[in-house]
């Protein structure tokens, strides 16, 4: 049988976390075959909260679940884990500016940092969820220098998904048939989900879509023309909020699974996804930044994709995102000093 996988979920008595704990549990993330032993942290406040999902993740009789750690101690919670998945953060309230929110979350992120760095097992990877995403990543990736910066990353596959669920509603056909969109950059409003290199399944086969044939045309067409595609995207957070008065927790907590899921378990032959990893300079995208780009993964480990042309829309979208991580990185650090 195989060893339990020690899953760390921060901010676990909150609306995300109430919807991942239960999908890590049944094997969404890690596989039908892998037991897991949970890790929840949450803060003093939410302790009563949190010790409440400890018993139902008990009621629900999980057979994958090998054990709950449920605790607002940084350390404990830390200690050997293997895959961190960090969904506590600060909240932005009413008024705020957004140099407090950021100040609340370097700092939050500054510790849980150390306390990973030093207790988590070796090769522990890191997904960061907390907004600012990008930015709480790379204050993580800086106060964890042992961790290595391939094993840290944030959450763009939300959009991901998005993008390729607009796609699938616009042409009208499943989104298991399409593949290969693109989130490029922050996960804030300034992301540019980019369906130049998306492809959707015909029955002629597989249909990179800027090939220039008719079929093609009307594919291109239809996703432009049917309202405006990447507004709906980069505004989904928000028209779901108005929605249900609450945030989107549920596809929030599938997106984290399907990206923990590909990253350990590797992406399909053919097929990419966007992940917020740390950027070598990759498509002129300044190197330093948590960025997010196309990958591919296998053995456990993602790498860019290269090599895909850039027209001069897409790149003026490329480098407006990068401006603002830039910024965001700054005000960041201007904020621990
Ligand atoms: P959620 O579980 O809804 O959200 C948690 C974080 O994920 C927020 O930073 C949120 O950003 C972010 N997020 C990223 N993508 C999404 C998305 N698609 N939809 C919604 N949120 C997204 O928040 P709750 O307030 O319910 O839970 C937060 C938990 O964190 C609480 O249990 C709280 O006790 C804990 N907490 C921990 C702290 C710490 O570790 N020191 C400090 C403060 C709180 P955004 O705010 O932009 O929506």
């Amino acid at each position: 049988a195989k060893q339990p996988v020690r899953v760390l979920v921060t901010g676990a008595a909150g609306q995300i976390g109430y919807a991942l704990v239960p999908m890590i549990a049944r094997g969404v993330m890690l596989g039908p075959d892998q037991p897991v032993i949970l890790h929840m942290l949450d803060i003093a406040p939410a302790a009563e909260a949190l010790n409440g999902v400890k018993m139902e993740l008990v009621d629900a009789a999980f057979p994958l679940l090998k054990g709950v750690v449920a605790t607002t101690d940084v350390v404990e919670a830390c200690t050997e884990v293997n895959i961190a998945v960090m969904v506590g953060g600060f909240p932005r309230k009413e008024g705020m500016e957004r140099k407090d929110v950021m100040s609340k979350n370097v700092a939050i992120y500054k510790s849980q940092a150390s306390a990973l760095e030093k207790h988590a097992a070796a090769n522990c990877k890191v997904l960061v969820v907390a907004n600012p995403a990008n930015t709480n990543a790379l204050i993580l990736k800086e106060f964890a220098p042992s961790i290595p910066e391939k094993n840290i990353s944030c959450l763009t596959r939300l959009d991901h998904n998005r993008a390729l669920g607009q796609v699938s509603e616009r042409l009208n056909v499943p989104v298991s048939d399409v593949k290969n969109v693109i989130i490029w950059g922050n996960h804030s409003s300034t992301q540019y989900p980019d369906v130049n290199h998306a492809s959707v399944k015909t029955p002629a086969g597989e249909k990179p879509h800027f090939l220039p044939s008719t079929e093609d045309l009307s594919f291109t067409s239809l996703i432009r023309l049917h309202g405006e595609f990447i507004t709906t995207v980069q505004q989904r957070g928000a028209a779901i909020i108005k929605a249900r008065k609450l945030s989107s927790a549920l596809s929030a907590a599938s997106s984290a699974c399907d990206h923990i899921r590909d990253w350990v378990l590797g992406t399909p032959e053919g097929t990419w996804v966007s992940m917020g990893v740390y950027s070598d300079g990759s498509y002129n995208v300044p190197a330093g930044l948590i960025y997010s780009f196309p990958v591919t993964c296998r053995n456990g480990e993602w790498t860019i994709v290269q090599g895909l042309p850039i027209d001069a829309l897409s790149r003026k979208k490329l480098d407006l995102t990068a401006e603002e991580l830039t910024e965001e990185k700054e005000l960041a650090y201007s904020c621990l000093s």
